[in-house]
């Protein structure tokens, strides 16, 4: 047994080195599998991420660096020189300064990233102080001027409200056909505000059409009724006159403020006006034996010259007229009918400018509403010297003499004393 053992014992000894062998083999076997592990795993890795970029639009792209800052981000190289192509041609810009530092830094995006050639190109006009985006004013298809930071058509809008009248309907346009385009330009081409507003003020014009009404008074008529049963100087009226009432419709058209054209487009009487309806005497008097008696003994000369008289208003035409008028134009010289004193000479009342002279026996006689006074109180007359020049002054309606004949304190008529009935 103990052979056997041995035996045993001995085959165990003689196989250690067999093992190890075994050992070192399978060790190795061991290191290459890992290695082939990390080799599959290494070229799955570069297949996931390939599969992965292809999945998801990923790829390679360039953020483009312009003075420090990324501005966009491009395919390639030609895109973005093909942009600043199309701001050069579009602005007539040189960009060749501002380009001339650009950097292209590589990146990996997603496709979506890159910006389309319209972005790119708005980039780098962002990026440049020698373009702007301005609005062109065209009038009449013409461009007329171009404004940056400023809304052409809600300035315009206001412009034109600017002449709107109060209280009234109006009706504001433009003569002129009128539109606005934006787009980018060389800076130096655009006009500062103020010229813009110069421009405006220059060639457009606010047409304002606005109707108005207006009331209006219509005059009446005077229609005059002669008598002869009344003696001349005698007036009545018999219906009042009374104004009528209208309304006009009016278009006035303004441009820029300034009225050009007023049209009536409707005129409506409202209430139609009444006719003053007047009676005047044309009866001429005829003296009394009387009167005649006495005028002859008082030599008194007519107080106005041959031809240059109309007899206006007899004495008692019905108004209580103390007198005698004489109608002739201004500056007419009056004549004092006799000779006497002055007793008064100057303004009084209702007679205006007036003299009175005294005859002596109590007769008296006065020339009322002279232009001029050519005697003065307490001077001594004689007969036809000029006394006064016929006027209108005091209450008178033209020129005429007022002449009255006073005897003893009353009033007598003055007609037949020179010469008239
Ligand atoms: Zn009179």
């Amino acid at each position: 047994m103990k052979g056997v053992i041995l035996i045993f014992k001995n085959l165990a000894e003689m196989s250690q080195p067999l093992i190890k062998k075994v050992e070192g083999v399978y060790k190795k076997l061991y290191n290459y599998k890992r290695k082939i592990r990390i080799g599959i795993f290494a070229v799955l890795s570069i297949f996931s991420i390939f599969f992965s970029f292809a999945a998801t639009d990923v790829c390679l792209a360039y953020n483009v660096d312009m003075g420090g800052q990324i501005i966009a981000t491009v395919k390639d190289k030609a895109q973005f020189e093909n942009a600043v192509c199309m701001v050069e041609k579009k602005t007539a810009v040189s960009l060749e300064k501002s380009v001339d530092d650009v950097k292209y830094v590589a990146t990996i995006v997603r496709y979506d990233v890159i910006d389309n050639d319209a972005a790119v190109a708005d980039a780098i006009i962002n990026s440049t102080e020698d373009i702007v985006k301005a609005q062109s004013l065209y009038i009449d298809g013409m461009e007329y001027t171009r404004v940056s930071d400023l809304d052409v058509e809600k300035y315009l809008e206001e412009y034109k409200k600017g002449f709107l009248l109060e209280g009234i309907e109006n009706n504001v346009y433009y003569s002129e056909q009128i539109s606005v385009k934006e787009d980018y330009f060389a800076a130096d081409s655009v006009d500062d505000k103020a010229l813009f507003e110069q421009i405006v003020k220059d060639n457009l014009h606010v047409v304002n059409v606005c109707c108005v009404s207006e009331n209006y008074t219509i005059p009446f008529n005077t229609v005059t009724n002669k008598t002869s049963k009344q003696l001349v100087g005698y007036s009545k009226v018999e219906t009042a006159g009374v104004a009528g009432a209208g309304v006009k419709k009016i278009s006035n058209t303004y441009i820029n403020g300034g009225l050009v054209s007023s049209e009536i487009i409707e005129d409506t009487v409202v209430t139609a006006p009444v006719n003053k309806v007047v009676t005047v005497g044309t009866g001429r008097r005829t003296a009394s034996a009387a009167e005649k008696s006495y005028a002859q003994s008082s030599g008194f000369i007519f107080p106005l010259p041959n031809g240059s008289w109309k007899v206006s208003a007899y004495w008692g035409d019905g108004r209580g007229h103390k007198g005698l008028d004489l109608a002739a134009n201004y500056g007419v010289s009056i004549f004092a009918v006799k000779g006497g004193t002055v007793t008064y000479s100057g303004w009084k009342n209702g007679y205006g400018y007036f003299v009175e002279i005294d005859h002596g026996d109590g007769l008296k006689t006065r020339y009322g509403h002279a232009s001029k006074l050519c005697v003065s109180a307490g001077e001594t007359v004689s007969q036809g010297s000029v006394i006064a020049l016929v006027g209108s002054t005091g209450n008178s309606t033209g020129n005429h003499l007022h002449f009255e004949v006073v005897k003893n304190g009353a009033n007598y008529n003055p007609g037949p004393y020179v010469g008239l009935s």
